[in-house]
């Protein structure tokens, strides 16, 4: 892989012959801005120059000329991630989807969206919605992170307890190779089961085996306006066991949020929802069922609470109540921000085991004198430890990286992962082989190999170095 300048000068050269009508950003400014995604910590490369390419023929010749110069290729969407995958290389292209954010076809009769990745989520949501139709995946960055960097990072949210994440919401892809092919896999399907599962393979693999140009994506027809419960605990592990308790129950809630005692203090110091304070913890519990469902789900939902030892708890009045208090969950991470450095982590253990990560999360918090405020989607098992510091505490940077890998032993120790929606990216890679293994990471491995030859879409995410 090259980062000679003189290279990377031919490089561009033969970029600006093949493509005069590109969008390529080469000024040292415009480069600096897309150095970074939003993992604080990290300090990436800069690259050689940013491409913002408005056809797929576009993304492919790029692809084959990087391939040609050894020029590394990360894609980005919003540069939201919070794992380094979007950031920059040093000498390397970035190509940021910025314009290919069109939405190509809103199909009805098959319920599917055929759109561009540069598509903002938020967008998408409300386009779709004026045809009475609903594309579920929700990360709390809605409204600023695109469909490319969902499929990148199979990104989650507060509904993915019950419509599942962004892999089960894409039928079909796109494609560019590191060769420059443009693959297409899939299509309208719902069922489809020829062949490998190369749609799947595709999301989440943070631009390292492909750059995705188009996404068809499943559609489902507007549920109702949520009903809304909040249910506050004595302590994080009695909100806990109502997750569990939730769950064991057999309920199916379009939102399960926890937020801990210092997030329910920084969302209520910012938003004013009147939240109570004094609570150890907040559950957030939402029914989209129609008719009565959504009062008996709710129902249950308190039933569980109480029987877990919840302090209070509460109902949104209206839509509009739930709009807010949903909004202020979905502000969670900002709203410790507010606070000084925060740095959030993305933990994932099975429901079951809850109440122990949070005992976990606690104890470390404890043993690093450090300050953790805790939210997430608790009924999928998976917590946002956000670590916050002072704006000036010189010991951040060495705290958050012992602590952190204190938390995915954790994780990893109750059959957790170590990233249930973010990614790998660069800031996890080094305990990818702690939890899944050589074996496994040995066939990610020849996956990698077998689709990107030369290594040049984005070297060092994902995969720890051999
Ligand atoms: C306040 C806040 C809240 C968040 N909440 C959530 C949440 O609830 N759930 C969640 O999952 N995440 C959440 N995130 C993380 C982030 O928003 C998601 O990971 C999101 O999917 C990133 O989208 P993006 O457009 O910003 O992508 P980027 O950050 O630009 O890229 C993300 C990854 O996708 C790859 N990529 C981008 N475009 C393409 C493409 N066209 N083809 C192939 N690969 C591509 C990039 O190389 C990179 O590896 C949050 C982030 C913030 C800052």
């Amino acid at each position: 892989m090259t980062s000679d300048p003189a290279i990377g000068q031919a490089f561009l050269d033969r970029v600006r012959e093949r493509l005069p009508g590109l969008r390529l950003l080469v000024d040292p400014l415009e480069r600096e801005a897309h150095r970074r995604d939003e993992t604080a910590y990290l300090v990436p490369g800069l690259p050689l120059a940013v491409a913002l390419p408005s056809t797929t023929a576009e993304v492919a010749e790029l692809v084959r000329l990087a391939a040609e110069h050894r020029v590394p290729v990360v894609a980005r969407g919003a540069g939201t991630g919070l794992s380094g995958g979007a950031a920059g290389i040093e000498g390397g292209l970035t190509i940021a989807f910025t314009r290919m954010n069109r939405i190509l076809e809103i199909d009805r009769e098959n319920l599917v969206a055929v759109v561009q990745p540069g598509i903002v989520n938020a967008i998408l949501k409300a386009a779709v919605a004026e045809y009475g139709l609903f594309y579920p995946p929700d990360p709390a960055s809605y409204e600023q992170c695109t469909i490319g960097g969902n499929l990148g990072t199979n990104a989650g949210g507060l509904c993915c307890v019950k419509y599942g994440q962004t892999r089960d919401s894409v039928l079909g892809l796109e494609v560019v190779l590191a060769d420059g092919t443009v693959l297409r896999t899939g299509g309208r399907n719902i069922k489809d089961v020829a062949g490998y599962a190369l749609t799947q393979l595709f999301v989440g693999s943070q631009g390292t085996l492909g750059l995705i140009t188009e996404a068809t994506l499943r559609l489902r027809p507007a549920p109702p306006p949520r009903s809304t419960l909040l249910a506050f605990f004595g302590t994080l592990e009695a909100a806990g066991a109502a997750v569990s308790g939730m769950t064991a129950a057999g309920l199916g809630p379009v939102t399960l949020e926890l937020m801990d005692r210092v997030t329910i203090a920084a969302v209520d110091d910012w938003h004013h929802l009147g939240l109570d304070r004094e609570a150890a913890a907040m559950l957030m519990v939402e029914s989209d069922l129609p008719g009565a469902g959504a009062t008996d789900e709710l129902d249950g939902a308190q039933a569980a609470c109480q029987t877990a030892g919840a302090t209070l708890v509460v109902r949104a009045a209206d839509a509009a109540e739930a709009d807010w208090l949903r909004q202020g969950r979905r502000m969670a991470y900002h709203a410790l921000e507010r606070l000084g450095v925060a740095r959030m982590e993305d933990v994932g253990v099975p429901r079951s085991r809850i109440p122990e990560v949070l005992r976990a999360i606690e104890a470390i918090g404890e043993r690093y004198g450090v300050t953790i405020g805790t939210f997430g989607h608790a009924g999928d098992g998976n917590l946002h430890p956000t670590f916050v510091f002072e704006r000036d505490d010189p010991t951040a940077e060495a705290t958050t990286e012992a602590a952190r890998g204190d938390l995915y032993r954790a994780a990893i120790a109750l059959g957790g992962t170590v990233t249930a929606e973010h990614g790998v990216g660069v800031v996890r890679r080094d305990y990818l082989i702690e939890q899944v293994g050589p074996d496994a990471v040995r066939v990610m491995r020849a996956i990698k190999a077998a689709l990107d030859p030369l290594g040049i879409l984005n070297p060092g995410r994902v995969l720890p170095p051999a």
